[in-house]
This record gives C-alpha cells, structure tokens and sequence, in this order.
C-alpha cells in the first residue's frame, strides 16, 4: 500500500516532506530539539492520527486506545514505517539527556 521504500534514507525522505524541520538528514542531528512525541508528525500517515489519540502527549507505543497503534493493527501503517518511529522516537528521547 505505501510506495515508501525500506532504506532509513528513504524513510526520512518521504517523512520529512512538510514536516514541521527543514533539514535533510535529520539523523545527522540526532534530532537535537525535537520534542518525542513530535516524532509522529514526521511520519505523513500519522499525522491524521495524533488528533485521534485520547491522550495529547502520546507517544504511540503502549498507550491504550492509541490511533497510530489501531493503524498499525489494521495494517493502515506499515511495521517496517512504525519501526521506523520507534527508532527516531528511541533517538529524540536520547538527544533530550
Ligand atoms: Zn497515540
């Protein structure tokens, strides 16, 4: 269903389009700044799911009720672009220390 390939460069290329940081390899930075649960907003099928999340500071991965996660269950989000997230997630969290 996604067209988006499985390379992290490509990953990053397609999420980052119109994402709120303007900056080609975000990796590079280790996401210095970016707050976790902003992580979501780079991910274009996510972002019309954080809305829908019952808590506003979620980070998608063990909340209950979670959109993304029913998205994921559903297969509207791919494993391979949610382990994805929880990689950059798992970075933000270190760059914030
Ligand atoms: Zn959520």
């Amino acid at each position: 269903m996604s067209p988006f390939g499985d390379s992290p460069s490509s990953v990053l290329d397609c999420a980052s389009r119109g994402a709120p940081i303007d900056t080609p390899g975000i990796r590079n930075f280790g996401l210095f700044g970016t707050e976790p649960r902003e992580i979501a907003h780079l991910f274009v099928e996510m972002r019309p799911l954080i809305s829908q999340c019952p808590f506003q500071d979620c980070l998608h991965t063990h909340e209950p009720r979670c959109a993304v996660k029913q998205a994921l269950e559903q297969g509207d989000i791919t494993q391979q672009r949610y382990d994805s997230y929880l990689e950059l997630l798992g970075d933000a969290e270190k760059g914030r220390l």
